[in-house]
């Protein structure tokens, strides 16, 4: 693997990119090709969602708005003996215990006063053995095992955003394997990223708090931690997330209204100040200045 950092693009192949999709990959892509840096393409496809067919339309639209990348896509699906290997490093420092709560427990259970409601109270993080035993044979009878979450030891982590500034995220004790046996996606991320060599993340800003957890995890594996960028979602008229439900939102449904994808290059470019109707027009003309407002898309219905 070559030393130069890299940006990256990292979709779940769940469904067809829309256009807010697209126009994320296409920010990264700018900010990685205008900073000198590679461009690498992973597929985050450990979700029960994920299809092979998805990995080719998405890659196929990525392709066809201009957006390249460099050397292979990764698929997480084939990297369980690098997942393994973190896991058991974190194993034998020991910094992983097993949780045997149920979301309902989680819920019910009393959180510490300054901690977000949903955030991991700690309650199997100091058990006896015989308390574990009791916690796997409760969950042998719903049928799925312990999950092994990170025992932490700081409250929050701040870092600064190069398009949201300063932020402050709370950590506690979250999953790096779920009770199915899955790789959790901070964990996933944080090692991929680094087997990547990636410098510079450019994402969505629904993922904004993860940040905190995978810059703690990274600080604990000694790995390098990028500069991050949170772009504002894509959302409907009513200011919700936009959805398949929303209309003609990927490629495919406006060339079926009749847009061609330059007419759809040229909106997403619009929607970012630059007047192009080309990747290689845009990248010329990028200047790094992001939005901070969610861009509302009228999909036609
Ligand atoms: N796979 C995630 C998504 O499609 C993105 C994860 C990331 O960029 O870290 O929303």
């Amino acid at each position: 693997m070559s030393s130069v950092r890299v940006g990256r693009y990292a979709p779940s192949p769940s469904g067809d990119l829309h256009v807010g999709n697209l126009r994320t990959a296409l920010i990264a892509w700018a900010c990685a090709r205008k900073s000198d840096l590679g461009f690498v393409m992973r597929m985050e496809d450990l979700d029960e969602r994920a299809r092979p067919g998805y990995v080719d339309s998405q890659l196929r639209d990525l392709a066809a708005l201009g957006i390249d990348w460099d050397g292979e896509v990764l698929f997480q699906s084939q990297r369980a003996e690098a997942y393994e290997a973190v896991v058991r490093r974190l194993l034998d420092e020991d910094l992983l215990y097993e949780c045997y709560c149920t979301r309902a427990d989680i819920r019910d259970a009393p959180t510490a006063s300054h901690a977000p409601p949903g955030s991991y109270p700690g309650t199997c993080r100091d058990l006896s053995e015989y308390e574990r035993e009791l916690g796997r044979a409760k969950l042998e009878n719903l049928n799925r095992g312990p999950a092994l979450r990170l025992r932490t030891n700081i409250g929050t982590l701040t870092f600064v955003d190069e398009v949201c500034g300063e932020f402050t995220g709370h950590i506690d004790d979250f999953v790096v394997v779920r009770g199915d046996g899955v790789m959790a996606y901070n964990l996933v991320a944080v090692v991929d990223d680094e087997f990547q060599n990636v410098g510079q993340i450019v994402r969505a800003d629904d993922l904004l708090e993860s940040t905190p957890r995978q810059i703690y995890l990274q600080n604990l594996l000694r790995y390098r931690t990028p500069t991050y960028f949170h772009v504002p979602l894509v959302v409907n008229e009513k200011g919700q997330r936009l959805a398949k439900r929303d209309g003609a939102v990927t490629l495919k449904d406006l060339s079926e209204k009749g847009m061609s994808v330059s007419d759809v290059f040229a909106l997403i470019s619009r929607s970012l100040g630059i007047d192009a109707a080309t990747a290689p027009e845009f990248l010329e003309a990028f200047e790094f200045e992001l939005p901070r407002e969610p861009w509302v898309f009228q999909a036609p219905q």
